[in-house]
């Protein structure tokens, strides 16, 4: 029992003698109350792991200590799962957060008392190594901590597998803050993800320069959507037969009020993970329509306009209404508009780009493989969809005259696509001999630099109206 002084008097005895009369209070229940909460606000509720606070505490003291020892080092290793959200997703929460206990016990089990396991939030967790000598203490832990995932968990009556992307950082007295060095390990993990999840990395001075690079790239990349800096630059497709242009690609440009134009490579990648492309896909789309429409009015009135449609957009159920409103809104004919798909896009998940596939073929929407070849692609599958035409990738023209696998390759896809009734385009025609190669095989059109880069629609139009023959038959 705990007591605490609560009162003391002193009373005069009936013999006159003083008695010094102290009151006191039981306080067991209020300091076991008083731990309790102590410990839920340093522990979290489902795993009874140390918590984020708990370890932002701990990592203060340990950057204490480093700074007044100059060759002591730590280490934070932060986890995230991989692919935690599909468990969620498909089984449900409880099945998920049944994972996380059965995780968080067997990786305490796992490591040693000294080493501080938290968890992070969500499907993160962190290790904290205190006094080590050398990285390759911490890159020790990882591997072991792979190991203890790779057994299966069972819960029930099923197996599940996990991994896990590791992040390091080292720690040593050039570190002043906690935030700094967890931010250096959360670094280092999402390089883990990318570089094909359920491995470590280390983090490093270049990796924090280009999440720097990223993060204010992402920042440019919102404030130019708001002011409409992007624009479509259209590349001509030309019909072999006639040499004339047949069609255009629409491809995006940025125009960076100070670096000039900036080509997709270095952006789409990153609007498709912050979620802009699909704002910036469907702004585009409207002009493109529009710009379409200006065309086919003067004179082009069978001119087809290829728009690229990324993975966002695809899985996107509204993509067929918001596409149907910008054909309607400009009075475009469906059939002048072609849909350009990856083929990994569409093997994700075959049935749903069955249904999205027919809805817009049923619109008279053109769809095309772009890039094919390049990804997983099955014959069987390409039959069950709508498809209308597909592009052969850049990397088997570039070498189609001096390498015979591609050759090869590039004669197989057209015999095959022709078998189907699809329409081939190649793309990244660059040299004459690559032209005539392409053309024995018997090409319909093509697309490439040899012809001519996408320009802005300004010169595009031009081009038209002097109704250049780009090639002769
Ligand atoms: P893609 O769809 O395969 O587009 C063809 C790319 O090849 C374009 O690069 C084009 O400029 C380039 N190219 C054309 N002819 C030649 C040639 O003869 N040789 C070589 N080496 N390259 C040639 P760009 O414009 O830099 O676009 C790159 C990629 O960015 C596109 O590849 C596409 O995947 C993506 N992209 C471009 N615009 C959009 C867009 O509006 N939406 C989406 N989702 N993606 C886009
Ligand atoms: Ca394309
Ligand atoms: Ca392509």
């Amino acid at each position: 029992m705990v007591w605490v002084r609560k009162s003391v008097r002193a009373v005069r005895g009936a013999d006159g003698a003083m008695t010094l009369l102290v009151v006191c209070d039981d306080i067991t229940a209020r300091k076991e109350m008083e731990e309790r909460l102590l410990h839920g606000a340093l522990h979290d509720a489902l795993t009874g792991l140390p918590n984020q606070a708990f370890l932002l505490d701990r990592l203060q003291r340990v950057i204490h200590i480093a700074q007044r020892r100059k060759q002591y080092y730590f280490a934070v290793l932060f986890l995230d799962l991989d692919r935690f959200k599909v468990i969620n997703d498909s089984l449900g929460h409880l099945v998920g957060d049944q994972l996380l206990k059965e995780i968080a016990q067997r990786l305490k089990a796992g490591l040693r008392p000294s080493n501080t396991l938290a968890r992070f939030g969500g499907d993160e967790f962190c290790v904290l190594l205190e006094d080590i000598k050398n990285i390759g203490e911490a890159t020790h832990v990882a591997e072991r901590i792979h190991q203890m995932l790779s057994l299966p968990f069972r819960s029930g009556g099923q197996e599940f597998y996990t991994s896990a992307s590791i992040g390091i950082a080292l720690g040593s007295h050039e570190i002043t803050k906690p935030g700094d060095i967890l931010r250096d390990a959360d670094i280092a993990m999402y390089r883990a993800k990318a570089h094909g999840r359920a491995r470590y990395e280390i983090f490093d001075r270049d990796m924090h320069a280009a999440a720097l690079g990223r993060w204010v790239l992402e920042g440019d990349l919102r404030r130019a959507v708001e002011r409409g800096e992007f624009c479509f630059y259209y590349q001509p497709i030309i019909c072999l037969a006639s040499g004339r242009i047949i069609g255009a690609e629409a491809l995006m440009r940025w125009q960076h009020p100070q670096r000039g134009l900036v080509y997709p490579g270095e952006f789409i990648s990153l609007a498709e993970e912050t979620g802009l492309i699909a704002t910036l896909g469907e702004q585009l789309l409207y002009e493109a329509c529009a710009q379409l429409k200006l065309w086919q009015a003067n004179g082009q009135p069978d001119l087809r306009l290829s728009v690229n449609c990324s993975a966002l957009q695809f899985q996107d159920r509204r993509l067929a209404q918001v596409v149907k409103t910008a054909l309607e809104q400009n009075n475009v004919a469906p059939a002048t508009l072609i849909l350009e798909l990856t083929e990994s896009l569409t093997m994700q998940d075959v049935d749903y780009s069955i249904t999205v596939l027919d809805e817009l073929n049923a619109m008279g929407v053109q769809l095309c493989i772009d890039d094919f070849g390049t990804g997983y692609s099955s014959l069987a599958y390409l039959k069950r969809f709508p498809i209308d035409c597909i592009k052969i990738d850049h990397s088997f023209v570039k070498d189609i005259t001096h390498d015979e696998d591609d050759a090869a390759i590039s004669a197989a896809i057209i015999a095959m696509a022709r078998s189907l009734k699809l329409e081939v385009i190649p793309e990244g025609v660059e040299t004459e001999q690559q032209l005539a190669l392409l053309r024995t095989l018997r090409c319909d059109a093509m697309q490439g630099f040899l012809f001519s880069a996408a320009v802005p629609a300004e010169q595009f139009t031009d081009m038209l109206v002097q109704k250049r023959v780009l090639v002769h038959g």
